[in-house]
C-alpha cells in the first residue's frame, strides 16, 4: 500500500482534475437567497454523488425538500462507524450586482492561477478537495482502521435548516464521527518572516436584538402635540456608539500572541493599545485580537414612520450582536439594560441566530491537522495559533453532539486570503489553495482514520 508521501505526491499530478472539479461544482448555481423555494443544491448533490460513484465511493443524498439534498458519503473502515467528518456545505449566496464582477460568475473561468466564481472559494473549493482527497485514497486502495464520512449540506447561508441542522436534529446518526474538519479557519497568516496558521476550535455567537423604540404620534404641523420616536432613537443610537464593551483576553488565542512578534502578555488593560499597535503592520491580525477581546453591538437596521406629516410612534432598531464562547443571555441582557438605563420607552427581544460554541483545541484532531498541513505545504516551520471565528459555519451543529471540530480548510501560505473574496465581488480560490487543502485532507484522514 502506498505511504502516505506518495499519496500527496499523487495530488500534484491531479491538479487538472481538481481544477475541473472545481469549476463544475461552480456552475451550478446553487444560490441561498434564504426564502423558499431557493438554494436548489441538489444539482450540486447528484453531481457529487455521480462523480463519486465513478471513484467507487458510496453516497446518498437526504433531504427535507427535495430540491434541498444534503450529500453524505462513507468510505468504511475494517471497525463499525467513521472516526473523521469531512464537512462543506454546498449552498452559494447571492450575486449581489453582476455588471461589477470582471468575470461571469458562474463560468467558473481561470486567470492567473485562480478559479473565479460565486462558491469558488465559499465553500466549493473545501468540497473539491475533500472529494478529491476521498478519491485519491480510493484509488491507491487505502485501507483505512476507522471509516471517513463526508457530509455537505445544504442552507449553510441562512441558517441551516434544511442542510446540517436539520440533519443534527433528524439523522445524527449520518454524522456520527470523533472529529471533523469544515471551513471557518485555516487561513495562513505571514508576519515577520514566520508562517502562522488560524485553527479554528470555535465560533462567537450572533444575535440580533430588536428594539422597539416609542413616542406617541402626532400631527407633524403640531409636533409639540406628540413624542416623536426618531428623537429617542438618537439617544438610543447615541449610548450604542459610545458603548465600551468589557475586555477579555481569556481566550487561548490571546497566549499564543508571541507567534507574532507581540512580547506583552495581552490583558484587558492592555490589549487596546497593543491592538493600535498591530493595526500599522498587520491590519487583518489587529482585527481580530480587536473581534476576540470583546462583544460587538452593532445597529444595522432601523425601521420607523409611517406617513411623511405624522410624527413616528415607534421606531424599530435592529442591533447585530456578537458574543465570545463564555457569554451567555444572560450576559447579553445586563450589558443592554446598561445601555439603555432609564430609558422607559425602550424595549428589546433578542433573536439568537447562532449561539457561541466551542471545541477543545487540545487533541489528536490538532495533532493530525499539524503534521497534515507541515507535509501539504512542505514547511516545517508553522506556528499554530487556536482561533475563534467572527463567523458562524455548520461546525455549530456538529459540536453540541460532541464532536470535536475545528475550522480548517489548508489554504496554501502563497495564496493572499485577501483575495477569496468570500460573499463578495469576484470571488475565487487559488489553484494552489485547492492543491495543499487536498493533500491536507489526505493526510488528516490518514492518520486520524489509522490507514494502513
Ligand atoms: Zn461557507
Amino acid at each position: 500500500m502506498p505511504d502516505l508521501q506518495s499519496l500527496l505526491n499523487e495530488v500534484d499530478s491531479c491538479v487538472d482534475e481538481i481544477v475541473h472539479l472545481e469549476q463544475e461544482l461552480v456552475r451550478i448555481p446553487s444560490v441561498n437567497t434564504g426564502f423558499m423555494p431557493t438554494g436548489n443544491e441538489t444539482p450540486v448533490a447528484e453531481y457529487c454523488r455521480d462523480w463519486l460513484a465513478r471513484e467507487g465511493i458510496e453516497s446518498k443524498i437526504l433531504a427535507r425538500d427535495p430540491e434541498r439534498g444534503n450529500i453524505i458519503a462513507v468510505m468504511p473502515g475494517d471497525e463499525p462507524g467513521t472516526r473523521l467528518m469531512f464537512m462543506s456545505h454546498t449552498d452559494v449566496v447571492p450575486v449581489e450586482d453582476e455588471s461589477k464582477w470582471n468575470w461571469a460568475p458562474f463560468a467558473a473561468e481561470i486567470s492567473a492561477g485562480r478559479v473565479y466564481g460565486r462558491g469558488a472559494s465559499d465553500c466549493k473549493a473545501l468540497l473539491s478537495s475533500q472529494m478529491m482527497a476521498m478519491a485519491i485514497m480510493k484509488r491507491n486502495g487505502i485501507r483505512l482502521k476507522h471509516g471517513l464520512r463526508m457530509v455537505s449540506g445544504a442552507d449553510e447561508e441562512h441558517g441551516g435548516r434544511w442542510g446540517f441542522g436539520w440533519l443534527a436534529e433528524h439523522h445524527p446518526e449520518e454524522l456520527e464521527s470523533k472529529f471533523a474538519v469544515n471551513e471557518g479557519g485555516g487561513m495562513p497568516i505571514e508576519d515577520g518572516g514566520n508562517l502562522a496558521y488560524m485553527l479554528n476550535t470555535g465560533e462567537k455567537g450572533r444575535l440580533e436584538v430588536h428594539l422597539t423604540i416609542r413616542g406617541a404620534s402626532a400631527h407633524a404641523s403640531v409636533p409639540w402635540t406628540g413624542e416623536n420616536a426618531t428623537y429617542h432613537t438618537s439617544e438610543v443610537l447615541k449610548r450604542i456608539e459610545a458603548y465600551e464593551p468589557e475586555r477579555d483576553t481569556s481566550l487561548e488565542f490571546f497566549d499564543h500572541l508571541s507567534t507574532f512578534a507581540i512580547e506583552d502578555r495581552p490583558t484587558p488593560q492592555n490589549i487596546d493599545a497593543l491592538v493600535a499597535d498591530v493595526q500599522k503592520r498587520n491590519p487583518r491580525l489587529a482585527s481580530m485580537m480587536r473581534a476576540l477581546s470583546r462583544m460587538t453591538l452593532t445597529p444595522t437596521i432601523i425601521k420607523g414612520g409611517i406617513k411623511s406629516n405624522s410624527v413616528p410612534e415607534t421606531i424599530e432598531l435592529t442591533c447585530d450582536v456578537r458574543t465570545l464562547p463564555f457569554q451567555d443571555e444572560a450576559y447579553v441582557r445586563a450589558e443592554l439594560d446598561k445601555v439603555l438605563d432609564g430609558m422607559p420607552n425602550v424595549e428589546y427581544d433578542i433573536d439568537y441566530m447562532a449561539v457561541p460554541n466551542s471545541s477543545d483545541y487540545e487533541s489528536e484532531l490538532t495533532e493530525a491537522i499539524k503534521t497534515a498541513q507541515a507535509m501539504a505545504v512542505s514547511r516545517d516551520d508553522i506556528s499554530w495559533v487556536p482561533g475563534i471565528s467572527n463567523g458562524f459555519t455548520d461546525s455549530r451543529f456538529t459540536r453540541p453532539l460532541g464532536i470535536i471540530t475545528y475550522g480548517f480548510k489548508g489554504d496554501h501560505p502563497d495564496d493572499d486570503p485577501m483575495l477569496s473574496r468570500a460573499h463578495g465581488t469576484d470571488e475565487s480560490v487559488g489553484i494552489s489553495s485547492l492543491v495543499s487543502s487536498t493533500k491536507s485532507m489526505i493526510a488528516i484522514a490518514y492518520q486520524i482514520c489509522d490507514a494502513g
